[in-house]
């Protein structure tokens, strides 16, 4: 089998990726707070998980991917003050909170379609898992890691040694960043809720009685970060391989889910690797979040426009997923004719497919092994297609690339090469008169007439040999 490396934020280092156990690799990734649409910085978080379980499938590996869906718990503010989430979309929409989970969960699972994102093997949500969160609860009290205060049950992490194990910052720092929150009664500030209490003399519509689960503590709610401890322990069983989410996880929600892991049970490992991405931006290097007002959807921002979801996935992966990434419409505008020629390199292959060449599969590999370098991977497609490979083993392994790893819907193309389409008689008639206005050094005409021919739905490219329309 090939060597995969893969950046550990554990570590802060490429490791060399060794599975806990070889018949099949677990990998965990938090999934969404269901209370409105993903927004595309979102969406980057999945599509680096999705390469990253293809790419283990790929080197042959079995992959067991559970995600979460948080329905309830997670609060406005990532902390455990301010109102939960869910019960926030109910009140804005005037749905019930459980109404409000579901439709955006299906949302969710309709972007990542959209996207070429494989669903995870295991959809599991936190209110289903009530038992396994108050047992974990239970556990962490037995062992003397809990207090209770006004407002909950809650994890004193002074109590755990390594708690800037993930983060690697110091304690104070850590705490600076948690005392943004102002809850007199915590103990310290980076101390977080386990069980929040519903408030006094307000029902909630999403909350729970722990007497019925073997607990005595008020009625309320989990909170966030018990859940993926719970779920994750509960549905991987040993095979704590990899943790995934977006890196703003690490100094909190990963740090806090290793502190209750850990303390309930010393003994087990905790998810041997823990994978980051970073952030979606927007210009000036400001993070695309819901609270910021700067909240792009796959649904406003691309298929309104009429432009491929597929585009937004090609130009995420040509970005490392640890480095930032800008969104502009600029950006988005050079991966769609990016997208677009690659399109058409595959069209000109032909119509048969041969043999996939050991070689390049080898050189692509070794990018994607590589902490997963789609950059390069996708230079090494460019390379395959200038190199000397006849057409048909450069279409058998473009398109065994797209189908194991890039899923950017080369594989769905309609193989007949494009020339053979029937272009429309309009388009026809502006290509006659581009190809005079070009004869004529009017370039200014000559890109008017470009304009047109796009906004038919086609592509134009020029090249010395003249011009060549295709269907987008
Ligand atoms: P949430 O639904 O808020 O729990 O977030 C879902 C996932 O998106 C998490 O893994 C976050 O870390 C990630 N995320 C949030 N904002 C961004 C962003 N601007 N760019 C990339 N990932 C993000
Ligand atoms: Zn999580």
């Amino acid at each position: 089998m090939n060597k995969i490396y893969l950046y550990n934020t554990l570590t802060r280092k490429k490791e060399e990726f060794e599975p806990i156990d070889k018949s099949e690799v677990g990998l965990y990734a938090c999934g969404p707070t269901v209370y409105n649409y993903a927004h595309i910085g979102n969406l980057r978080t999945y599509i680096f998980e999705d390469i990253l379980k293809r790419v283990l499938e790929y080197n042959g590996y079995k992959v067991k991917h559970v995600m979460n869906i948080t329905d309830v718990g997670h609060l406005t503010g990532d902390g455990d003050m301010g109102e939960d989430k869910l019960e926030k979309g109910s009140k804005r929409e005037g749905k019930t909170a459980w109404e409000i989970a579901e439709f955006y969960t299906k949302a969710f699972k309709s972007d990542l379609k959209k996207l070429n994102i494989i669903e995870p093997d295991i959809w599991c949500k936190a209110t289903e898992y009530i038992q396994k969160q108050i047992d974990l609860i239970k556990i962490l009290e037995k062992k003397g890691f809990t207090y209770e205060i006004s407002d909950g049950i809650y994890y004193d992490t002074s109590k755990f040694e390594d708690y800037n194990k993930l983060s690697h910052l110091d304690l104070e720092t850590l705490r600076e960043g948690a005392r943004v929150e102002k809850n007199e009664e915590k103990k310290n500030p980076t101390d977080f809720a386990l069980w929040k209490f519903s408030p006094k003399g307000e029902k909630r519509q999403m909350e729970w009685d722990p007497k019925k689960y073997g607990a005595d503590w008020d009625i309320g709610f989990p909170g966030w970060h018990i859940e993926c401890s719970a779920m994750s322990m509960a549905l991987l069983g040993e095979k704590l391989d990899i943790h995934c989410g977006g890196i703003d996880h690490i100094n909190v929600h990963h740090t806090n889910e290793i502190a209750q892991s850990k303390a309930a049970y010393p003994d087990k490992k905790f998810f041997k690797y823990w994978m980051h991405g970073a952030f979606l931006n927007i210009k000036g290097g400001k993070k695309m979040a819901k609270s910021e007002g700067n909240f792009l959807t796959l649904q406003n921002t691309f298929i309104d426009k009429g432009i491929d979801p597929l585009v937004y996935r090609f130009a995420a992966l040509q970005t490392h997923y640890r480095k930032p990434m800008e969104y502009s419409e600029e950006v988005m505008k050079n991966a769609e004719k990016g997208l677009n020629h690659l399109k058409n390199q595959f069209r000109n292959l032909g119509e048969k497919s041969g043999k996939v060449s050991k070689e390049f599969k080898n050189k692509f590999l070794e990018e994607v092994n590589n902490d997963l370098n789609m950059p390069k991977a996708l230079a090494v497609v460019q390379e395959m297609l200038k190199s000397n490979l006849s057409n048909e083993d450069k279409k058998a392994i473009l398109l065994e690339f797209d189908t194991e790893i890039l899923g950017i819907g080369i594989a769905d193309l309609n193989i007949k090469a494009v020339e053979d389409i029937k272009i429309d008689e309009n388009v026809e008639m502006l290509k006659k008169e581009r190809q005079k206005a070009r004869k004529e050094k009017n370039f200014e005409e000559s890109d008017r007439l470009r304009d047109e021919i796009e906004k038919l739905g086609y592509t134009v490219e020029d090249s010395k040999d003249g011009m060549r329309v295709y269907k987008k």
